[in-house]
């Protein structure tokens, strides 16, 4: 399409993945004839990062964007998390230790090509009625309180300025808001780093050849391994293995830059990060005949970063644009279920003529209060004890716990309106807040103690925690109430050499 210097939309959106062909499907279904233009630097999305949904974001995906059927047919249905750990005692697979469900899961998601499921959303939003420029790309963009927001394009036409109301940022890691306007701040508390390609060849977890190899391993779970996003572990880093339709499969590492070092040396980032899993008896096993596709190689550093603001009158931040915390448990899908449902509710409210000010206040502090409090309580620290099977194992049981019972429930008991309640947004999630970090906080301490005693690793070999999966169901509380136990039990049997200590021993 063409646009010409007068143009003039209700609402630009900078960027055309998921953020932002959600948020324009979720404009147009609200505000019937609103004028949309999605603009995209790329002529034809790539493979991204972000494939393993989980059960808010499958919720988002599958009833608000109605893709369950597309989902079905195009992409896997996937089966959980599996996390694989070791230790210098673990000689093969058969020998590490296994965390993850015996059976398959009960509420959906899936395991998404992201080049083919964002050009879908996309897809559907211009069919709903949303205008698409690209290749183009939003090099400038001119604020204003409440009037309308000047823009400017570059596209194979040379440069034009636009305006419209409303400036939806969707433009992913290249934050261009926030960077612009100075909001943009790294999460110095928390510096990850990742590598990542998708590969051809990797060994198939459900197949004959590890079933004849480990018997015992293959008979011990009744669920297919393959289609979870299974995680390979070790000290301070963990990879993710998660299976795209047609037989690749993408494994990428992050790793807590303060814990380990990444090999440096001259070889390619591909050769190192073959180099680094092929050290793990999980990742040597399955990896040994794979080959990454050398143009899909990826490394980025200090993933962690967030903007000090979300929304004013005029604009409004959403998916990676606004915050990116850690892939560990895949909550970026859900951050974008949670941005773009409040965004799209946000300019609604607008056009419908409400006052805006305190509407803009309660956005702020609502995403920046979630935003903390779900890093603080689940993700700082946590790399401490990622490695230790029984430590990771309590702190999964009770982190997926709390996820059911607080936030999955949410929208599956009183619909869409539940995702413009991001986590530990409301004060009635305080006491959970506390209670999860606490957990998480003790958890962290006592690995630092081993690490400090050389003890790492001891309870990683042939163990297995299967652990049954929760429902929506409230007597599922009795497993979260079993965890309790558990880290109770810990805290007696060892927590206790730290309880009046500092954090080094
Ligand atoms: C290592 C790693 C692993 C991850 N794994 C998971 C996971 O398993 N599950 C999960 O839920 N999340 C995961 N995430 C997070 C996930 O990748 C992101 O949350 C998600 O992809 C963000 O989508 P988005 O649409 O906001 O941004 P993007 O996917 O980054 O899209 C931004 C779009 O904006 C366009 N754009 C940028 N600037 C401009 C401009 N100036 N003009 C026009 N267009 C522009 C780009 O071309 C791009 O198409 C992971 C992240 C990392 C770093």
């Amino acid at each position: 399409m063409t646009i010409d210097d007068e143009s003039v939309y209700d609402v630009v959106i900078i960027g055309g993945a998921l953020s932002g062909g959600a948020t324009a499907t979720l404009l147009l279904r609200q505000n019937p004839g609103i004028r949309i233009l999605i603009v995209e630097k790329s002529a034809q999305l790539s493979r991204r990062v972000g494939e393993a949904t989980v059960e808010v974001s499958a919720y988002f995906m599958g009833r608000v964007l109605g893709l369950t059927q597309y989902l079905n047919e195009c992409h896997l249905v996937k089966q959980g998390l599996r996390f694989w750990f070791a230790s210098d005692e673990v000689k093969n697979l058969g020998e590490a230790s296994e965390l993850g469900g015996r059976y398959q899961v009960r509420l959906p998601s899936y395991q998404l090509d992201r080049a083919a499921f964002d050009e879908e959303v996309l897809r559907r939003a211009c069919l709903a009625g949303a205008h698409l420029l690209r290749p183009a790309s939003v090099t400038g963009v001119e604020l204003s309180s409440g009037q309308d927001q000047t823009i400017t394009l570059k596209n194979g036409d040379g440069s034009k300025t636009i305006r419209a109301r409303w400036v939806v940022d969707a433009s992913g890691v290249g934050a261009m808001l926030a960077r612009k306007e100075g909001w943009w701040k790294s999460n110095t508390e928390h510096p990850t780093a990742a590598a990542w390609s998708r590969w051809k060849g990797v060994k198939d977890w459900d197949g004959r050849e590890l079933a004849e190899k480990f018997p015992e391993w293959a008979s011990a779970v009744y669920s297919v391994r393959g289609t979870a996003t299974n995680h390979v572990i070790g000290d301070g880093w963990w990879s993710w293995w998660i299976p795209l339709k047609g037989g690749d499969m993408s494994v990428g590492v992050v790793f807590d830059q303060r814990l380990v070092e990444w090999p440096q040396d001259g070889r390619g980032i591909g050769d190192r990060l073959k180099a680094f899993l092929m050290e793990h008896p999980v990742g040597r096993e399955l990896l040994v005949d794979a080959e990454f596709d050398a143009a899909d190689v990826h490394w980025r550093k200090n993933l962690a970063y967030y903007s000090t603001t979300f929304a004013g009158d005029g604009f409004v931040l959403v998916g990676d644009a606004a915050a990116f915390m850690d892939p560990f448990y895949s909550p970026g899908m859900d951050w974008i279920s949670f941005t773009t449902t409040s965004a799209a509710e946000l300019i609604t409210a607008q056009r419908r003529g409400e006052p805006m000010s305190e509407r803009i206040e309660r956005h702020n502090r609502t995403f920046a209060r979630s935003h903390r409090c779900w890093f603080e309580a689940i993700y700082k620290d946590k790399y401490e004890y990622m490695g230790e099977f029984d430590l990771m194992s309590l702190a999964f049981t009770l982190d997926l716990g709390f996820y059911y019972l607080g936030i999955v429930s949410q929208p599956f008991k009183m619909g869409v309106k539940a995702l413009l309640v991001p986590p530990f947004s409301e004060p009635i999630s305080g006491p959970f807040f506390r209670f999860i970090s606490m957990y998480n906080r003790r958890l962290a301490k006592i690995a630092r103690r081993r690490r400090h005693l050389k003890l790492l690793g001891r309870k990683n070999r042939g163990r297995r925690c299967l652990i049954p999966g929760f429902t929506l169901k409230s007597t599922d509380v009795g497993l979260l109430l079993k965890g309790i136990f558990q880290w109770i039990w810990l805290e007696l049997t060892e927590g206790w050499h730290t309880w009046f200590r500092r954090a080094a021993s």
